[in-house]
């Protein structure tokens, strides 16, 4: 397949004034306290500040400056923009214009539309916790995440309120509202702490996150030709081409104008949404690109890596080509993920995960730490759970990075460091010094050194942790409310035994040692790929859960409902609704990928091997006796079809009775273990017969084309 491209009209080289162009669609602080009254900004900050609900009378008076300020944008609607239970965002546009009895109309925005929407919820995915005849729900501006205006290439202007999306009843029906429980739980009890190692200095803690975001790109010609790119995200089928990343030449590596062209474009349209873009470059795989923002407060770092989804795709179109987010494109190469990284820090600014300097700051960094290590050897199969998808389970437990067992790495220093101070009162032979708590300071860590292991799935990289199991295309709340709620809880513990304790430097000496000794095994700061670290994590007895429907049930278990219940972040209910959407999503998601697969099989990849087999018959017919190669192709391709079209019937079969199957959790079963295992090895047949099969006579777009013709 060949087709013509126009490389060069993307071009833009007007040069752009980013501070000026920064954050110029948001209805940010700077906004506000221009056009508020002084009172009514305080008020509006104070508000924020505290993740408190805005009283009324302040939201009149915020509606109305919003309204104008976005008006004079060019706005014309308005939208609660909200984040449901199916992992993407969704709105629902409503105009400003209200009539008036001459017929005329006025654009009108109170308080009430601005604190809350009533959506018609019916249609989006609740698990059971609404029950149908009750089909409203309740959106809920969240103030600490500043309202923005989004505009289309129609030049259509939406002003955006970030909100929270709820049942009648109050139950959460998205992402969001467990994220901005799960923020305040880690507040209040990382709080406790400080309070009890003596620092009174701080009134909120806020978790903070940096999300960087892998994807790729394709060109759009190409894309349109692949049946399974449009319905899955992925190729379904695709022999290998020649080169893959072998040659390790992608990586850093310079970036090609086109690229480029578009990476500019995109930052332009994030920076105008205030999203601190910072990074970007080429990734491992061909084809493969990431994007850094600066990190921020974790609702607004989730608001945005959503806008940042979005926007990379919507201004992949304007450039001709398609912006992919799926965790795994292509077989053979990289897929994407997201890091995830993530520290607390308390509003005078002090970064919790940050070593400091003075004797004090240590004993408080190895006491968040170890909570850290003791939340994530008690809760690893949680955090597994929120990383599961049919999209990630080709990165997680499938041979790439990271594996699905869960473990900590912290480099060799802080481990030592660790180590030396749990021995602290003790001393052991003669000569030996150990740092004491609350009277030496750490030896300073290498920062450079903690970025070596690039393979553990939850590394310490010098003043935060990096969650690297994250899907590309999937949410970052999942994972963090599942961070902030088992970091609550370890902080809780930990709080409870400085507040009763006479001695608190011994006490601290006394968590790590008992930190050590209970949840050392979760540590482990060598090669996570190794299969002698499979058989060790075994050893150690740590979870290694490979597919999705297992992790999920970890939502349901007695101990997840306890921990996410103390913490007011998700009832029982909410879990089991969780656990239920998700595990359908995955089948129907297997589903498409099964539907998807029978079609281009039966449709494009029988009828083009037949094609070529009529006419490598007529050739032997022509030349007779010494056409060899064409018997022997012949040959080939139909054994290999006649076994791909039993195959077929299998895949078919398989997936009417995964269909007829009404238990969710035997349904996904069904799916993975009959679906997913019958497609592959129908994958196995369609790609060979692609390797002896004409270019002129393929029906789609093969791997050599999409990896390397951008
Ligand atoms: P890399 O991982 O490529 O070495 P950095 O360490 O500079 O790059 O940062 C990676 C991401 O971590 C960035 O998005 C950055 O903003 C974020 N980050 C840095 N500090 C923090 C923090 N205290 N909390 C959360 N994220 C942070
Ligand atoms: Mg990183």
């Amino acid at each position: 397949m060949s087709t013509d491209f126009n490389y060069g009209s993307c071009a833009d080289t007007t040069p752009i004034n980013v501070p000026e162009l920064f954050g110029s669609k948001v209805f940010s602080l700077k906004v506000m306290k221009e056009r508020l009254p002084k009172e009514t900004y305080k008020a509006l900050k104070k508000t924020i500040e505290l993740g408190a609900c805005l009283q009324p009378e302040l939201a009149a008076v915020v509606a109305n400056a919003m309204k104008d300020w976005a008006i004079e944008k060019g706005a014309t609607h308005y939208t609660h923009w909200f984040q449901p239970l199916t992992g993407s965002t969704a709105e629902k546009h409503d105009s400003f214009i209200a009539p008036t009895e001459d017929g005329s109309v006025i654009m009108e925005f109170s308080g009430k539309q601005l604190i809350q929407g009533e959506p018609d919820a019916s249609s989006f995915p609740s698990g059971g916790l609404r029950a149908t005849f009750e089909a409203r729900g309740y959106t809920a501006w969240d103030c600490t995440s500043p309202a923005f205006l989004k505009e289309d290439a129609a030049g259509n202007v939406t002003l955006c309120i970030p909100t929270a999306f709820c049942s009648y009843k109050g139950e959460a029906l998205d992402k969001k509202t467990p994220l901005l429980r799960s923020m305040n739980a880690v507040s209040a009890q990382a709080l406790r702490v400080l309070k009890a190692l003596g620092n009174a200095t701080s009134s909120r803690v806020t978790s903070t996150v940096g999300s960087e975001q892998e994807y790729f790109l394709i060109e759009k010609e190409f894309y349109l030709n692949r049946l399974d790119l449009i319905a899955c995200g992925r190729t379904l089928f695709g022999a290998p081409a020649p080169k893959g990343q072998e040659l390790e030449d992608q990586y850093f590596g310079s970036i090609k104008d086109r690229v480029s062209a578009y990476m500019r474009d995109l930052d332009v349209e994030l920076w105008k949404m205030g999203i601190t873009s910072k990074t970007k470059h080429n990734e491992v795989a061909p084809a493969q690109y990431e994007m850094a923002p600066v990190f921020a407060t974790t609702n607004i770092a989730t608001d945005h890596n959503q806008l940042v989804m979005e926007t990379m795709q919507k201004v992949a179109l304007r450039h001709g080509m398609v912006c992919l987010l799926h965790e795994k494109p292509y077989a053979g190469v990289n897929g994407s993920g997201k890091h995830n990284n993530w520290s607390l820090s308390t509003d005078d600014g002090i970064n919790l995960l940050d070593p400091g300097v003075t004797p004090e700051d240590n004993a408080q960094f190895l006491v968040f730490v170890c909570a850290l290590l003791k939340a994530v050897n008690t809760h690893a199969d949680i955090m597994r759970a929120t990383c599961g998808s049919s999209g990630n389970d080709h990165r997680l437990g499938a041979n790439e990075a990271p594996p699905a067992i869960i473990s900590v790495f912290l480099g060799e220093e802080l481990t030592e460091v660790l180590l030396n101070v749990s021995k602290g009162e003790k001393t052991v032979k003669k000569g030996d010094t150990f740092l004491k708590i609350g009277v030496d300071s750490l030896p300073e860590l290498p920062k450079d050194n903690t970025d070596r292991n690039r393979t553990s799935p939850f590394a310490f990289t010098g003043n935060k942790f990096e969650f690297r199991m994250v899907g590309s295309s999937q949410s970052i709340a999942g994972p963090n409310v599942a961070l902030n709620t088992i970091a609550a809880e370890s902080l809780d513990e930990i709080a409870t035994r400085l507040e009763k304790a006479a001695d608190v430097n011994a006490e601290i000496l006394k968590i790590l040692q008992d930190t050590l000794k209970d949840h050392g095994r979760i540590i482990f700061n060598g090669n996570n790929y190794s299969p002698e670290w499979e058989k060790e994590a075994e050893k150690r007895g740590l979870p290694n859960v490979k597919t999705t429907v297992d992790a999920l049930k970890s939502f349901v278990t007695p101990k997840a409902i306890k921990l996410f219940a103390k913490y007011n972040v998700l009832s029982k209910e909410e879990l089991h609704s969780r656990y239920d959407i998700y595990t359908e999503q995955y089948s129907k998601q297997l589903n498409i990928e099964a539907q998807t697969a029978i079609q281009m099989v039966r449709r494009l990849y029988i009828p083009a091997a037949i094609r070529y087999m009529t006419e490598l018959g007529s050739s032997i017919s022509v030349v007779g006796k010494s056409a060899t190669v064409q018997k022997e192709l012949l040959d080939s391709i139909g054994g290999l079809l006649t076994s791909a079209n039993k195959k077929l019937k299998k895949l078919e079969d398989e997936t009417a009775k995964s269909q007829a199957i009404e238990k969710v959790d035997k349904q996904a079963l069904a799916y993975r273990d009959k679906v997913k295992v019958t497609l592959n090895d129908l994958r196995a047949d369609i790609d060979a017969i692609e390797t002896l099969m004409p270019d002129d006579l393929w029906p789609v777009p093969v791997y050599s084309e999409m990896l390397f013709e951008l």
